[in-house]
Protein backbone atom coordinates (compact mmCIF):
# COMPACT_ATOMS: atom_id res chain seq x y z
CA UNK A 1 0.00 0.00 0.00
CA UNK A 2 2.59 2.25 0.78
CA UNK A 3 4.33 1.42 -2.33
CA UNK A 4 1.26 2.14 -4.14
CA UNK A 5 1.01 5.80 -2.47
CA UNK A 6 5.28 6.67 -3.20
CA UNK A 7 4.46 5.53 -6.77
CA UNK A 8 1.40 7.36 -7.28
CA UNK A 9 2.81 10.76 -5.24
CA UNK A 10 6.00 10.02 -7.89
CA UNK A 11 4.19 10.20 -10.98
CA UNK A 12 1.68 13.20 -9.95
CA UNK A 13 5.22 14.89 -8.96
CA UNK A 14 6.26 14.42 -12.36
CA UNK A 15 3.53 14.89 -14.55
CA UNK A 16 3.21 18.30 -12.37
CA UNK A 17 6.94 18.65 -12.82
CA UNK A 18 5.81 18.41 -16.93
CA UNK A 19 2.90 20.53 -17.01
CA UNK A 20 5.18 23.48 -15.24
CA UNK A 21 7.56 22.51 -18.06
CA UNK A 22 5.14 22.89 -21.02
CA UNK A 23 3.54 25.98 -19.90
CA UNK A 24 7.03 27.86 -19.13
CA UNK A 25 8.40 26.87 -22.06
CA UNK A 26 5.04 28.06 -23.82
CA UNK A 27 5.57 31.36 -22.27
CA UNK A 28 9.25 31.50 -23.43
CA UNK A 29 8.64 30.29 -27.19
CA UNK A 30 5.53 31.95 -27.89
CA UNK A 31 4.69 34.40 -25.78
CA UNK A 32 7.85 35.84 -25.33
CA UNK A 33 9.07 35.50 -28.75
CA UNK A 34 5.79 37.30 -29.79
CA UNK A 35 7.02 40.46 -27.80
CA UNK A 36 10.33 40.62 -28.57
CA UNK A 37 9.43 40.40 -32.64
CA UNK A 38 6.47 43.14 -31.26
CA UNK A 39 10.09 44.76 -30.17
CA UNK A 40 11.97 44.40 -33.03
CA UNK A 41 9.68 45.51 -35.09
CA UNK A 42 9.04 48.46 -33.05
CA UNK A 43 12.54 49.50 -33.37
CA UNK A 44 12.69 48.92 -37.38
CA UNK A 45 10.20 51.68 -37.69
CA UNK A 46 12.03 54.32 -35.42
CA UNK A 47 15.28 53.85 -37.24
CA UNK A 48 12.65 53.79 -41.11
CA UNK A 49 13.53 58.24 -40.61
CA UNK A 50 17.41 57.06 -40.65
CA UNK A 51 17.36 53.94 -42.90
CA UNK A 52 14.36 52.96 -44.78
CA UNK A 53 15.88 50.02 -46.21
CA UNK A 54 16.83 48.42 -43.05
CA UNK A 55 14.05 49.41 -41.58
CA UNK A 56 11.86 47.99 -44.00
CA UNK A 57 14.04 44.52 -44.07
CA UNK A 58 13.73 43.93 -40.54
CA UNK A 59 9.90 44.84 -39.97
CA UNK A 60 9.24 42.04 -42.54
CA UNK A 61 11.53 39.39 -41.31
CA UNK A 62 9.81 39.74 -37.88
CA UNK A 63 6.58 40.15 -39.15
CA UNK A 64 7.15 36.63 -41.01
CA UNK A 65 8.36 35.08 -37.81
CA UNK A 66 5.17 37.28 -35.72
CA UNK A 67 3.36 35.12 -38.48
CA UNK A 68 4.71 32.28 -37.70
CA UNK A 69 4.23 32.09 -34.33
CA UNK A 70 0.22 32.87 -33.47
CA UNK A 71 -0.32 31.32 -29.73
CA UNK A 72 -3.13 33.38 -28.57
CA UNK A 73 -6.61 33.74 -29.44
CA UNK A 74 -7.04 37.48 -31.27
CA UNK A 75 -2.75 37.30 -31.94
CA UNK A 76 -3.57 36.39 -35.89
CA UNK A 77 -5.91 39.23 -36.15
CA UNK A 78 -3.80 41.71 -34.87
CA UNK A 79 -1.38 40.48 -36.83
CA UNK A 80 -3.09 40.44 -39.90
CA UNK A 81 -3.76 44.26 -39.34
CA UNK A 82 -0.21 44.79 -38.28
CA UNK A 83 0.88 43.97 -41.60
CA UNK A 84 -1.77 45.84 -43.42
CA UNK A 85 -0.87 49.62 -41.59
CA UNK A 86 2.62 48.59 -42.09
CA UNK A 87 2.28 48.42 -46.06
CA UNK A 88 -0.42 51.04 -45.66
CA UNK A 89 2.50 52.95 -44.05
CA UNK A 90 5.46 51.94 -46.69
CA UNK A 91 3.18 53.81 -49.21
CA UNK A 92 2.30 56.70 -47.05
CA UNK A 93 4.76 57.32 -44.34
CA UNK A 94 2.11 59.61 -42.76
CA UNK A 95 2.46 60.20 -38.83
CA UNK A 96 -1.29 59.07 -38.34
CA UNK A 97 -0.45 55.61 -39.71
CA UNK A 98 2.82 55.25 -37.84
CA UNK A 99 0.42 56.07 -33.93
CA UNK A 100 -1.70 53.25 -36.10
CA UNK A 101 0.75 50.93 -36.58
CA UNK A 102 2.57 51.56 -33.08
CA UNK A 103 -0.56 50.82 -31.22
CA UNK A 104 -1.18 47.62 -33.03
CA UNK A 105 2.42 46.71 -32.26
CA UNK A 106 1.91 47.78 -28.20
CA UNK A 107 -1.96 45.37 -28.66
CA UNK A 108 0.65 42.53 -30.06
CA UNK A 109 2.90 43.50 -26.65
CA UNK A 110 0.54 43.22 -24.56
CA UNK A 111 -1.99 40.63 -25.77
CA UNK A 112 1.43 38.14 -25.57
CA UNK A 113 2.47 40.33 -22.01
CA UNK A 114 -1.22 39.48 -20.29
CA UNK A 115 -0.79 35.56 -21.38
CA UNK A 116 2.65 35.85 -20.13
CA UNK A 117 1.12 36.64 -17.03
CA UNK A 118 -2.42 34.59 -17.26
CA UNK A 119 0.34 31.55 -18.08
CA UNK A 120 2.68 32.21 -15.12
CA UNK A 121 0.31 32.61 -12.69
CA UNK A 122 -1.44 29.40 -13.77
CA UNK A 123 2.14 27.64 -13.50
CA UNK A 124 2.28 29.02 -9.80
CA UNK A 125 -0.98 28.04 -9.40
CA UNK A 126 -0.34 24.42 -10.36
CA UNK A 127 2.99 24.49 -8.18
CA UNK A 128 0.88 25.71 -5.39
CA UNK A 129 -1.37 22.71 -6.20
CA UNK A 130 0.89 19.92 -6.56
CA UNK A 131 2.94 21.03 -3.47
CA UNK A 132 -0.38 20.81 -1.76
CA UNK A 133 -1.20 17.48 -2.96
CA UNK A 134 2.20 16.39 -1.97
CA UNK A 135 2.20 17.76 1.25
CA UNK A 136 -0.72 15.78 1.78
CA UNK A 137 0.13 12.68 -0.23
CA UNK A 138 3.56 12.78 2.44
CA UNK A 139 1.59 13.10 5.69
CA UNK A 140 -0.22 9.85 4.34
CA UNK A 141 2.88 7.96 4.02
CA UNK A 142 3.83 9.17 6.98
CA UNK A 143 1.39 8.50 9.38
CA UNK A 144 1.01 4.70 7.41
CA UNK A 145 4.49 4.33 8.01
CA UNK A 146 4.13 5.30 11.44
CA UNK A 147 1.09 2.90 12.08
CA UNK A 148 2.85 0.35 10.51
CA UNK A 149 6.26 1.03 12.75
CA UNK A 150 3.52 0.70 15.54
CA UNK A 151 1.72 -2.14 14.34
CA UNK A 152 4.20 -4.35 12.60
CA UNK A 153 5.79 -4.99 15.36
CA UNK A 154 3.47 -6.07 17.24
CA UNK A 155 1.87 -8.13 14.56
CA UNK A 156 5.00 -9.84 14.51
CA UNK A 157 5.64 -10.33 17.82
CA UNK A 158 2.50 -11.23 19.62
CA UNK A 159 2.98 -14.90 18.09
CA UNK A 160 6.56 -15.02 18.57
CA UNK A 161 5.30 -14.35 22.39
CA UNK A 162 2.80 -17.06 22.16
CA UNK A 163 4.91 -19.17 21.00
CA UNK A 164 7.93 -18.29 24.03
CA UNK A 165 5.14 -19.17 26.51
CA UNK A 166 4.00 -22.24 24.92
CA UNK A 167 7.61 -23.56 24.88
CA UNK A 168 7.68 -22.50 28.60
CA UNK A 169 4.67 -24.54 29.10
CA UNK A 170 6.00 -27.48 27.46
CA UNK A 171 9.53 -27.05 29.33
CA UNK A 172 7.29 -27.03 32.93
CA UNK A 173 5.62 -30.47 31.01
CA UNK A 174 2.36 -28.91 31.10
CA UNK A 175 2.18 -30.97 27.37
CA UNK A 176 -1.50 -29.67 27.23
CA UNK A 177 -0.78 -26.41 25.74
CA UNK A 178 -1.82 -25.78 22.85
CA UNK A 179 -1.55 -22.39 20.37
CA UNK A 180 -4.18 -21.03 17.68
CA UNK A 181 -2.96 -18.77 15.26
CA UNK A 182 -4.83 -18.04 11.77
CA UNK A 183 -4.03 -20.95 9.67
CA UNK A 184 -2.96 -19.09 6.75
CA UNK A 185 -0.59 -17.20 8.16
CA UNK A 186 3.23 -18.14 8.67
CA UNK A 187 3.15 -18.73 12.46
CA UNK A 188 -0.42 -20.81 12.12
CA UNK A 189 2.13 -22.77 10.35
CA UNK A 190 4.52 -23.18 13.39
CA UNK A 191 1.51 -23.32 15.88
CA UNK A 192 0.32 -26.50 14.33
CA UNK A 193 3.85 -28.16 14.12
CA UNK A 194 3.73 -26.79 17.94
CA UNK A 195 0.51 -28.60 18.10
CA UNK A 196 1.44 -31.60 17.23
CA UNK A 197 4.92 -31.88 18.91
CA UNK A 198 2.67 -31.37 22.18
CA UNK A 199 0.49 -33.74 21.79
CA UNK A 200 3.44 -36.17 20.99
CA UNK A 201 4.97 -35.17 24.28
CA UNK A 202 2.03 -35.74 26.25
CA UNK A 203 1.52 -39.77 24.15
CA UNK A 204 5.15 -40.44 25.09
CA UNK A 205 4.61 -39.06 28.99
CA UNK A 206 1.76 -41.09 29.47
CA UNK A 207 3.69 -44.15 27.79
CA UNK A 208 7.07 -43.19 29.63
CA UNK A 209 4.64 -42.47 33.14
CA UNK A 210 3.08 -45.90 32.66
CA UNK A 211 6.68 -47.53 32.06
CA UNK A 212 7.56 -45.60 35.52
CA UNK A 213 4.64 -46.93 37.29
CA UNK A 214 5.13 -50.41 36.11
CA UNK A 215 8.68 -50.53 37.00
CA UNK A 216 7.85 -49.01 40.76
CA UNK A 217 5.33 -52.09 41.36
CA UNK A 218 8.22 -54.03 40.16
CA UNK A 219 10.51 -52.91 42.05
CA UNK A 220 8.54 -53.12 45.22
CA UNK A 221 7.74 -56.59 44.47
CA UNK A 222 11.37 -57.29 44.78
CA UNK A 223 11.74 -55.26 47.32
CA UNK A 224 9.43 -56.58 49.08
CA UNK A 225 10.31 -60.29 48.50
CA UNK A 226 13.90 -59.47 50.37
CA UNK A 227 13.56 -61.04 53.27
CA UNK A 228 15.99 -58.96 55.01
CA UNK A 229 15.14 -55.36 56.02
CA UNK A 230 15.71 -52.89 53.66
CA UNK A 231 15.35 -48.87 53.93
CA UNK A 232 15.77 -46.15 51.34
CA UNK A 233 16.44 -42.40 52.04
CA UNK A 234 16.94 -39.46 49.63
CA UNK A 235 19.38 -36.80 50.67
CA UNK A 236 17.21 -34.98 52.72
CA UNK A 237 16.45 -38.27 54.86
CA UNK A 238 13.28 -38.72 53.69
CA UNK A 239 12.18 -42.31 53.17
CA UNK A 240 11.47 -43.53 49.90
CA UNK A 241 10.68 -46.91 50.61
CA UNK A 242 11.00 -49.73 52.80
CA UNK A 243 10.43 -53.66 52.85
CA UNK A 244 7.70 -55.41 54.56
CA UNK A 245 9.93 -56.72 57.11
CA UNK A 246 11.83 -53.37 58.15
CA UNK A 247 8.44 -51.77 58.65
CA UNK A 248 7.78 -54.62 61.01
CA UNK A 249 11.24 -55.19 62.89
CA UNK A 250 10.41 -51.03 63.02
CA UNK A 251 6.68 -51.49 64.12
CA UNK A 252 5.61 -48.82 61.94
CA UNK A 253 3.44 -49.46 58.96
CA UNK A 254 5.03 -48.69 55.56
CA UNK A 255 2.04 -45.62 54.34
CA UNK A 256 3.02 -43.84 57.85
CA UNK A 257 6.89 -43.87 56.55
CA UNK A 258 6.79 -43.21 53.00
CA UNK A 259 7.90 -39.76 51.98
CA UNK A 260 8.12 -38.54 55.71
CA UNK A 261 10.90 -37.49 57.15
CA UNK A 262 13.05 -40.04 58.86
CA UNK A 263 14.74 -37.66 61.26
CA UNK A 264 10.90 -36.81 62.15
CA UNK A 265 9.89 -40.37 62.77
CA UNK A 266 12.83 -41.15 64.84
CA UNK A 267 12.12 -39.37 67.37
CA UNK A 268 9.25 -41.54 68.56
CA UNK A 269 11.47 -44.64 67.05
CA UNK A 270 14.66 -45.76 69.07
CA UNK A 271 15.55 -48.17 66.21
CA UNK A 272 15.09 -45.50 63.19
CA UNK A 273 17.28 -43.36 65.86
CA UNK A 274 19.55 -45.87 65.65
CA UNK A 275 19.58 -46.41 62.45
CA UNK A 276 19.94 -43.24 60.90
CA UNK A 277 22.34 -42.07 63.14
CA UNK A 278 24.74 -44.34 60.76
CA UNK A 279 23.99 -42.63 57.70
CA UNK A 280 26.40 -39.41 58.76
CA UNK A 281 28.77 -40.84 61.50
CA UNK A 282 30.86 -43.84 62.19
CA UNK A 283 29.13 -46.20 64.61
CA UNK A 284 30.01 -49.30 65.93
CA UNK A 285 30.04 -52.31 64.12
CA UNK A 286 28.51 -53.98 66.98
CA UNK A 287 25.12 -56.49 65.71
CA UNK A 288 22.28 -54.52 66.48
CA UNK A 289 19.88 -56.65 69.01
CA UNK A 290 16.16 -56.15 68.02
CA UNK A 291 13.41 -57.70 69.70
CA UNK A 292 11.03 -58.78 67.22
CA UNK A 293 8.17 -61.73 67.46
CA UNK A 294 8.78 -62.53 71.15
CA UNK A 295 12.45 -63.56 70.55
CA UNK A 296 15.90 -61.78 70.20
CA UNK A 297 16.92 -61.10 66.95
CA UNK A 298 20.62 -59.60 65.63
CA UNK A 299 21.38 -57.98 62.39
CA UNK A 300 24.88 -56.17 61.02
CA UNK A 301 23.71 -52.81 59.49
CA UNK A 302 24.86 -52.10 56.32
CA UNK A 303 24.95 -48.66 54.56
CA UNK A 304 24.79 -48.21 51.16
CA UNK A 305 25.44 -44.24 49.55
CA UNK A 306 23.85 -44.02 46.56
CA UNK A 307 26.02 -42.59 43.34
CA UNK A 308 25.93 -38.47 43.64
CA UNK A 309 24.88 -38.19 46.85
CA UNK A 310 21.46 -38.95 46.14
CA UNK A 311 20.42 -40.81 49.41
CA UNK A 312 21.49 -43.78 51.10
CA UNK A 313 19.89 -47.21 51.79
CA UNK A 314 20.32 -49.01 54.75
CA UNK A 315 20.22 -52.81 54.74
CA UNK A 316 19.81 -55.26 57.66
CA UNK A 317 21.36 -58.47 57.30
CA UNK A 318 19.92 -61.01 60.04
CA UNK A 319 23.06 -62.96 61.63
CA UNK A 320 20.51 -64.48 64.24
CA UNK A 321 21.24 -67.74 63.58
CA UNK A 322 24.75 -67.31 63.25
CA UNK A 323 24.76 -65.46 66.86
CA UNK A 324 23.03 -68.28 68.31
CA UNK A 325 25.34 -70.89 66.85
CA UNK A 326 28.43 -68.80 68.21
CA UNK A 327 26.78 -68.76 71.95
CA UNK A 328 26.70 -72.80 71.28
CA UNK A 329 30.18 -72.14 70.59
CA UNK A 330 31.15 -70.07 73.23
CA UNK A 331 28.99 -72.31 75.88
CA UNK A 332 30.64 -75.17 74.43
CA UNK A 333 34.26 -74.13 74.37
CA UNK A 334 33.33 -72.87 78.18
CA UNK A 335 32.25 -76.06 79.48
CA UNK A 336 34.99 -78.10 78.11
CA UNK A 337 37.43 -75.35 78.95
CA UNK A 338 35.74 -75.99 82.38
CA UNK A 339 35.84 -79.68 82.61
CA UNK A 340 39.31 -79.91 81.17
CA UNK A 341 40.88 -78.37 84.07
CA UNK A 342 40.06 -81.41 87.17
CA UNK A 343 41.22 -83.96 84.66
CA UNK A 344 44.96 -81.60 83.88
CA UNK A 345 45.04 -80.65 86.98
CA UNK A 346 45.02 -84.61 88.52
CA UNK A 347 47.48 -85.38 85.52
CA UNK A 348 49.46 -82.84 87.29
CA UNK A 349 48.95 -83.89 90.12
CA UNK A 350 49.63 -87.43 89.28
CA UNK A 351 52.92 -86.29 87.50
CA UNK A 352 54.31 -85.14 91.03
CA UNK A 353 53.29 -88.03 92.63
CA UNK A 354 55.57 -89.93 89.88
CA UNK A 355 58.45 -87.82 90.49
CA UNK A 356 58.72 -88.40 94.17
CA UNK A 357 61.01 -91.17 94.63
CA UNK A 358 59.37 -92.36 97.45
CA UNK A 359 57.07 -93.77 95.19
CA UNK A 360 60.10 -95.09 93.01
CA UNK A 361 63.18 -93.49 91.15
CA UNK A 362 62.18 -93.05 87.42
CA UNK A 363 64.83 -93.76 85.05
CA UNK A 364 66.25 -90.76 82.35
CA UNK A 365 64.31 -91.95 79.94
CA UNK A 366 60.74 -91.74 82.08
CA UNK A 367 62.34 -88.49 83.51
CA UNK A 368 62.03 -86.91 79.98
CA UNK A 369 58.77 -88.52 79.22
CA UNK A 370 57.37 -87.18 82.49
CA UNK A 371 58.98 -83.62 81.88
CA UNK A 372 57.20 -84.03 78.36
CA UNK A 373 53.72 -84.85 79.87
CA UNK A 374 54.42 -82.30 82.57
CA UNK A 375 55.21 -79.08 79.66
CA UNK A 376 52.27 -80.73 77.76
CA UNK A 377 49.64 -80.34 80.85
CA UNK A 378 50.99 -76.58 81.33
CA UNK A 379 50.29 -75.60 77.93
CA UNK A 380 46.97 -77.77 77.83
CA UNK A 381 46.25 -75.36 80.94
CA UNK A 382 47.04 -72.11 79.79
CA UNK A 383 45.13 -72.77 76.83
CA UNK A 384 41.91 -74.15 78.77
CA UNK A 385 42.42 -70.88 81.20
CA UNK A 386 43.00 -68.84 77.46
CA UNK A 387 39.65 -70.14 76.00
CA UNK A 388 37.71 -69.89 79.52
CA UNK A 389 39.03 -66.38 79.93
CA UNK A 390 37.98 -65.78 76.02
CA UNK A 391 34.37 -67.01 76.27
CA UNK A 392 34.12 -64.91 79.97
CA UNK A 393 34.75 -61.87 77.01
CA UNK A 394 32.20 -63.27 74.37
CA UNK A 395 29.45 -64.04 76.66
CA UNK A 396 29.86 -60.50 78.15
CA UNK A 397 30.24 -62.05 82.10
CA UNK A 398 33.69 -60.40 82.15
CA UNK A 399 33.66 -58.76 85.78
CA UNK A 400 36.02 -56.23 86.64
CA UNK A 401 36.82 -55.94 90.47
CA UNK A 402 39.48 -52.83 90.49
CA UNK A 403 41.50 -51.78 93.27
CA UNK A 404 44.20 -49.36 93.25
CA UNK A 405 47.40 -50.70 92.13
CA UNK A 406 50.81 -49.37 91.59
CA UNK A 407 52.31 -50.50 88.20
CA UNK A 408 55.28 -52.09 89.67
CA UNK A 409 53.48 -54.67 91.20
CA UNK A 410 51.67 -55.44 87.90
CA UNK A 411 55.51 -55.69 86.51
CA UNK A 412 57.21 -57.55 89.37
CA UNK A 413 54.32 -59.97 89.36
CA UNK A 414 54.69 -60.35 85.28
CA UNK A 415 58.02 -60.99 85.72
CA UNK A 416 57.89 -63.76 88.48
CA UNK A 417 55.50 -65.08 86.36
CA UNK A 418 57.94 -65.86 83.30
CA UNK A 419 60.65 -66.18 85.38
CA UNK A 420 61.37 -70.37 84.41
CA UNK A 421 60.57 -69.17 80.55
CA UNK A 422 63.26 -66.26 80.51
CA UNK A 423 66.00 -68.85 82.56
CA UNK A 424 65.01 -71.53 80.05
CA UNK A 425 65.65 -69.21 76.86
CA UNK A 426 68.62 -66.66 79.18
CA UNK A 427 66.75 -63.79 78.26
CA UNK A 428 67.42 -60.70 79.90
CA UNK A 429 64.56 -58.55 81.59
CA UNK A 430 65.02 -55.01 82.27
CA UNK A 431 62.55 -53.04 84.21
CA UNK A 432 62.77 -49.19 83.28
CA UNK A 433 60.78 -47.28 85.84
CA UNK A 434 60.84 -43.53 86.63
CA UNK A 435 61.01 -42.30 90.06
CA UNK A 436 57.61 -41.04 90.42
CA UNK A 437 54.49 -42.57 89.05
CA UNK A 438 50.75 -42.14 89.26
CA UNK A 439 49.03 -45.35 90.36
CA UNK A 440 46.40 -47.27 89.01
CA UNK A 441 42.68 -48.13 89.45
CA UNK A 442 42.35 -51.20 87.67
CA UNK A 443 41.38 -55.44 88.21
CA UNK A 444 44.97 -56.37 88.84
CA UNK A 445 44.57 -59.47 88.16
CA UNK A 446 43.49 -59.31 84.91
CA UNK A 447 46.09 -56.57 83.54
CA UNK A 448 48.94 -58.86 85.08
CA UNK A 449 47.54 -61.41 83.19
CA UNK A 450 48.06 -59.35 80.36
CA UNK A 451 51.25 -58.10 80.77
CA UNK A 452 52.26 -61.58 81.68
CA UNK A 453 51.05 -62.71 78.12
CA UNK A 454 53.10 -59.79 76.38
CA UNK A 455 56.31 -60.50 78.07
CA UNK A 456 55.99 -64.46 77.56
CA UNK A 457 55.20 -63.78 73.93
CA UNK A 458 58.63 -61.36 74.11
CA UNK A 459 60.61 -63.96 75.23
CA UNK A 460 59.02 -66.31 73.04
CA UNK A 461 59.06 -64.63 70.18
CA UNK A 462 62.67 -63.56 70.45
CA UNK A 463 66.11 -65.48 69.88
CA UNK A 464 68.14 -67.19 73.22
CA UNK A 465 69.99 -64.81 74.92
CA UNK A 466 67.98 -61.29 73.72
CA UNK A 467 67.16 -58.41 76.09
CA UNK A 468 63.30 -57.56 76.78
CA UNK A 469 62.40 -54.21 78.86
CA UNK A 470 59.21 -53.64 80.54
CA UNK A 471 58.79 -50.31 81.27
CA UNK A 472 56.11 -48.06 82.64
CA UNK A 473 55.25 -44.26 81.10
CA UNK A 474 53.49 -41.08 82.52
CA UNK A 475 52.08 -39.11 79.23
CA UNK A 476 49.70 -36.31 81.11
CA UNK A 477 46.58 -38.23 82.83
CA UNK A 478 47.47 -41.67 80.95
CA UNK A 479 49.92 -43.64 82.15
CA UNK A 480 51.28 -46.37 79.52
CA UNK A 481 52.67 -49.76 80.38
CA UNK A 482 55.34 -51.51 77.36
CA UNK A 483 57.00 -54.23 76.62
CA UNK A 484 59.77 -54.03 74.07
CA UNK A 485 61.78 -56.81 72.71
CA UNK A 486 64.40 -56.91 69.71
CA UNK A 487 62.61 -60.11 68.37
CA UNK A 488 62.09 -60.53 64.70
CA UNK A 489 59.22 -58.15 64.47
CA UNK A 490 56.32 -57.36 63.14
CA UNK A 491 55.40 -56.83 59.23
CA UNK A 492 52.87 -53.56 59.35
CA UNK A 493 50.37 -55.51 57.35
CA UNK A 494 49.57 -57.50 60.33
CA UNK A 495 49.30 -54.63 62.76
CA UNK A 496 45.54 -54.57 62.48
CA UNK A 497 44.93 -57.91 62.62
CA UNK A 498 47.12 -58.98 65.52
CA UNK A 499 44.71 -58.61 67.91
CA UNK A 500 41.94 -60.86 66.02
CA UNK A 501 41.12 -64.29 68.06
CA UNK A 502 43.17 -67.18 66.75
CA UNK A 503 45.29 -64.74 64.45
CA UNK A 504 48.64 -66.63 64.27
CA UNK A 505 51.07 -64.33 61.94
CA UNK A 506 51.39 -66.79 58.73
CA UNK A 507 54.99 -69.02 59.47
CA UNK A 508 55.22 -68.51 62.97
CA UNK A 509 57.15 -71.38 64.07
CA UNK A 510 56.42 -71.36 67.82
CA UNK A 511 53.49 -73.25 69.36
CA UNK A 512 50.30 -71.14 70.49
CA UNK A 513 46.60 -70.40 70.24
CA UNK A 514 46.17 -66.96 68.62
CA UNK A 515 44.14 -65.82 71.82
CA UNK A 516 46.28 -63.92 74.19
CA UNK A 517 46.46 -60.80 72.20
CA UNK A 518 42.32 -60.73 71.79
CA UNK A 519 42.17 -61.73 75.40
CA UNK A 520 44.46 -58.56 76.29
CA UNK A 521 42.73 -56.39 74.21
CA UNK A 522 39.27 -57.26 75.55
CA UNK A 523 40.73 -56.95 79.06
CA UNK A 524 42.06 -53.38 78.32
CA UNK A 525 38.88 -52.52 76.86
CA UNK A 526 37.08 -53.10 78.95
CA UNK A 527 39.00 -51.09 81.41
CA UNK A 528 38.71 -48.28 79.09
CA UNK A 529 41.98 -48.37 77.77
CA UNK A 530 43.76 -49.18 74.91
CA UNK A 531 46.58 -51.74 73.35
CA UNK A 532 48.43 -50.76 70.25
CA UNK A 533 51.50 -52.23 68.38
CA UNK A 534 55.03 -50.41 67.40
CA UNK A 535 56.82 -52.86 65.36
CA UNK A 536 59.21 -53.37 62.23
CA UNK A 537 60.36 -56.47 60.69
CA UNK A 538 63.66 -57.33 61.92
CA UNK A 539 63.73 -54.66 64.47
CA UNK A 540 61.45 -55.96 67.47
CA UNK A 541 58.21 -55.51 69.00
CA UNK A 542 56.88 -53.39 71.16
CA UNK A 543 53.15 -53.98 72.62
CA UNK A 544 51.86 -50.69 74.94
CA UNK A 545 48.96 -50.63 77.17
CA UNK A 546 47.32 -47.58 77.66
CA UNK A 547 45.14 -46.80 81.16
CA UNK A 548 43.80 -43.98 82.81
CA UNK A 549 45.41 -42.56 85.81
CA UNK A 550 43.65 -42.68 89.32
P1 LIG B 1 49.99 -66.94 70.58
O1 LIG B 1 51.23 -66.30 71.06
O2 LIG B 1 49.39 -67.89 71.50
O3 LIG B 1 50.07 -67.41 69.17
P2 LIG B 1 48.99 -64.25 70.74
O4 LIG B 1 47.64 -63.70 70.52
O5 LIG B 1 49.66 -63.91 72.00
O6 LIG B 1 48.86 -65.79 70.50
O7 LIG B 1 49.88 -63.73 69.55
C1 LIG B 1 49.39 -63.80 68.23
C2 LIG B 1 50.50 -63.86 67.22
O8 LIG B 1 51.23 -62.66 67.22
C3 LIG B 1 51.54 -64.86 67.54
O9 LIG B 1 51.20 -66.13 67.04
C4 LIG B 1 52.77 -64.29 66.89
O10 LIG B 1 52.81 -64.71 65.55
C5 LIG B 1 52.56 -62.83 66.98
N1 LIG B 1 53.31 -62.20 68.08
C6 LIG B 1 52.81 -61.90 69.31
N2 LIG B 1 53.74 -61.26 70.06
C7 LIG B 1 54.88 -61.18 69.28
C8 LIG B 1 56.18 -60.62 69.48
N3 LIG B 1 56.53 -60.04 70.61
N4 LIG B 1 57.08 -60.72 68.46
C9 LIG B 1 56.72 -61.30 67.30
N5 LIG B 1 55.50 -61.84 67.05
C10 LIG B 1 54.58 -61.77 68.02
Amino acid sequence: MLLAIITLLGYYAAQTTEDIKRNTENILADNYNSVKYAQKMFWALHHFQVDSLLAVATFEEYLVLQKNNICENTEEQYTEKLEQEFERYKTESSKENLIALSETINTLILLNGNAIEKKSEFATQTAHQALKWMIVLAVICVVIAILMLIKIPQILTTPIKKLSEGILEISNHNYDKRLSFDEKSEFGKVASSFNNMAQELAQFQESSMAHIISTKQYLEIVINSIDEPIIGLDNQKQILFVNNIASSILNISSEKMIKKSALDLSLTNDLLRRLIKGVDQEISDEPLKIYTNDKESYFEVHYLSLPENSGTVIMLNNITRFKELDNAKTNFISVISHELKTPIAAIMMSLQLLKDNRIGAMNDEQANLAQSISDNSDRLLSISSELLKMTQVEAGVLQLSPKITKPIELINYAIGATRVLADKFECNIEVDYPETIDKLFIDSEKIAWVLTNLLSNAIHYSSDNSRVIVGVKQIEDKIEIYVRDFGKGIDARYHKTIFDRYFRVPGTKVQGSGLGLAISKDFVEAHGGTIRIESELGQGSCFIISLAKT
